[in-house]
């Protein structure tokens, strides 16, 4: 099965991720970088486009052959179009019930089309970092998304060569990536989602590990962007101070426009290195031959020049608020999500609307749930990467799809220990608890009696020392020649496959003979039954040892009566009669102490077991070695020595 990966598609960047041995994590592409710009340049009626970063360098430069944003135009109808979003700098058509299209030297694009570019360029670079193909994956969208823009979605990705497993709305993958799925039964968790151009606010009920989004709203045409428009605004007006060019951002003169991609990335770059510094140096050489340009701008300026946006975020947050019918204090949690909340000013801002305690503090899963910190109103967690999140929860979605992430407790490990019943009615262990899966080991065994046809392979799964306080899988039985009790060897072997299925090989090792049984899943095991296991194995480890301890001397104990007795009947009337006493104490001493098996528990006391069966051995040792001198004795007569 191949494996599936989470694609965040978005109007300004997108990401591809994937999970790796239990761990999510964005891809980078070959420069290393892990965000693609959501742009595709077409540079000719034939030529290959150009996707990402390199696309978004020509952007200014070849406005009406370079395609951004165009999530807005998926899934939508020439009618479903404000006049206003037709205002992008590459030609778009579409009228009443007609399809959008993009005009590309001569040709009409479908947003699928352009969006499929964005997704090929991910798959290969997932491809290229993995070294395997790529062929499944999950792709996210707004929670506002109708059926019309998903099934686009769906479109775009098989035009790639993907098979859409799933589509996921945003803010439940950013909620997964959070992990807030493991946390309670039940939360509520507002999402607040700032991206590069758009803005969306999602309340979620978590209800027993499934998501429902109770309401979201937002606008699709504010973001960071709109930021750095104010700063462009007032680096352009600096610059005309300054002496230089006169810089309109609306302008179309061809010579106008390099200087403008310049100072736009200027600003973009001096907003981000703002939220970590509190002044920056903007410095732009050489803008025309003539003129370079460099100034200081600080956080508390950035603040001044674009708190109006970050304020018509509040708005949508009531709505939501509202719509969901609860109040602020009545969250869990608000999460960040989108690069733009990393501002210093858009954390302060929502955790002032939300009513957030202590949100510098506060890191992960902290207090989530507890009824002293609710009081306080929900936690701002800013635990993930805010423009990382929604491709990680993504990424898990699929692993989950794929079969990984079966259980949450317990990933792909075993959860309990595996193994089968041997003599005494024993566990022999052959895959200990907690081992890592896809798994193979195995063990040889013998038989305990003479001429035995078969043994009895009984699968039993769990933490106590006897076969009959652990779970029984199945059993079957293995045929093979009848010989002396230890001769036979049977190799049983143990495999548990990446989706946790068990199963059971047993093959005599003289034949070849050898059965292969499936159990059922050895994984699939309820979290509160593995936990009860557990705790019986710790709560009885005392009394499973002794029962251990009395099994293995009762066959010790077993063996010696047997060997005892058939030595004493063939020399019986040679015994000096003192000593065939001595015998007979030391033999009823031992089966007095198995008769005081509890028969309720099935066990006894083992230390004094093992005294007397040591007692029987030390007692029996001269008619051991009369037995041998006389086998010895018979041998050399037969050889005619004596
Ligand atoms: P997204 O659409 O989630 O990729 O968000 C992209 C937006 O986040 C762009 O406007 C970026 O300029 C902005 N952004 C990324 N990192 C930061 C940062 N550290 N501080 C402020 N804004 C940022």
């Amino acid at each position: 099965m191949s494996r599936i990966v989470g694609i965040d598609l978005g109007t300004t960047n997108s990401l591809v991720a994937i999970v790796d041995s239990g761990i999510p994590y964005v891809i980078a592409d070959a420069e290393g970088r892990r965000l693609t710009p959501s742009v595709v340049h077409v540079p000719g009626p034939d030529a290959t486009p150009v996707i990402g970063h390199p696309a978004n360098r020509v952007r200014l430069l070849k406005p009406a052959e370079t395609v951004y944003s165009v999530k807005r135009f998926m899934g939508r109808r020439g009618s479903d179009i404000a006049r206003e979003e037709m205002l992008v700098t590459y030609p778009v058509q579409g009228t009443g019930s007609g399809p959008v299209t993009i005009q590309l030297h001569g040709r009409a694009w479908t947003p699928e089309e352009v969006s499929a570019e964005i997704l090929r360029k991910l798959k290969a670079d997932a491809e290229l970092s993995l070294g395997e193909l790529i062929s499944r994956a999950v792709i996210t969208v707004p929670a506002y998304f109708n059926d019309a823009q998903r099934n686009a979605t769906i479109r775009a990705g098989e035009l790639a060569g993907l098979t859409v497993e799933r589509i996921v709305n945003e803010p439940t993958a950013a909620a997964l990536a959070y992990g807030l799925d493991k946390l309670r039964d039940k939360a509520r968790i507002a999402v607040y989602d700032l991206g590069g151009g758009t803005f969306d606010l999602s309340i979620l009920e978590l209800n027993q590990g499934v998501f429902q989004v109770l309401s979201t709203h937002g606008d699709t045409r504010l973001g960071g962007d709109d930021l750095d428009r104010r700063v462009v605004d007032h680096l352009c007006r600096e610059i005309q101070q300054a002496g230089g060019p006169v810089l309109s951002p609306t302008a179309s003169d061809p010579t106008i426009l390099p200087m403008l991609s310049r100072v736009r990335e200027a600003a973009e770059h001096a907003k981000i290195r703002l939220s970590s510094e509190s002044e920056t140096e903007i410095a732009l050489p050489f803008l025309t031959p003539a003129f370079s340009f460099s100034t200081r701008l600080s956080r508390a300026r950035l603040e001044e020049l674009t708190h109006a946006i970050i304020e018509r975020t509040r708005a949508h947050c009531l709505r939501s608020l509202a719509d969901a019918k609860l109040e602020a204090s009545a969250l869990d949690q608000v999460i960040l999500v989108g690069g733009q909340t990393r501002m210093p000013l858009v954390r302060r801002k929502v955790s002032e609307w939300f009513g957030c305690a202590e949100f510098e503090e506060t890191r992960g899963d902290l207090r989530l749930g507890d009824d002293f910190h609710k009081a306080k109103g929900p936690q701002l967690n800013t635990s993930v990467n805010p423009d990382e999140a929604v491709a990680l929860g993504a990424a898990i979605q699929g692993e989950i799809l794929a079969g990984g992430f079966r259980n949450l407790l317990l990933l792909d490990v075993t959860p309990l220990s595996l193994g089968i019943e041997t003599f005494g009615g024993l566990m022999n262990v052959i895959i200990p608890r907690n081992t890592t899966i896809p798994v193979k080991a195995g063990e040889l065994f013998t038989t305990a009696v003479d001429n035995q046809r078969s043994m009895l392979i009984h699968v039993l799964q769990g933490e106590r020392e006897r076969a009959m306080d652990n779970w029984s899988l199945g059993r079957f039985e293995l045929e093979f020649e009848a010989a002396p009790k230890g001769v036979p060897r049977v190799g049983v072997q143990f495999e548990i496959d990446a989706n946790g299925i068990l199963h059971v090989l047993a093959r005599d090792v003289k034949t070849g003979h050898q059965k292969v049984v499936q159990m059922k899943s050895a994984v699939d095991v309820d979290d509160a039954d593995v936990q009860k296991m557990v705790e019986e194995s710790v709560a009885n480890a005392f009394d499973d040892l002794r029962a251990r301890q009395w099994i293995e001397a009762k066959l010790r104990a077993g063996e010696t009566l047997i060997a005892t007795r058939k030595t004493m009947a063939e020399y019986d009337s040679e015994l000096d009669p003192d000593y065939r006493q001595q015998l007979h104490a030391a033999l009823d001493e031992v089966e007095s102490v198995l008769s005081l098996e509890n028969p309720k528990t099935k066990t006894g006391d083992p230390a004094r077991l093992k005294g007397a069966t040591a007692q029987l051995d030390e007692v029996t040792k001269p008619l051991a070695e009369y037995a041998m001198d006389k086998v010895m004795e018979a041998m050399l007569r037969k050889k005619g020595v004596l």
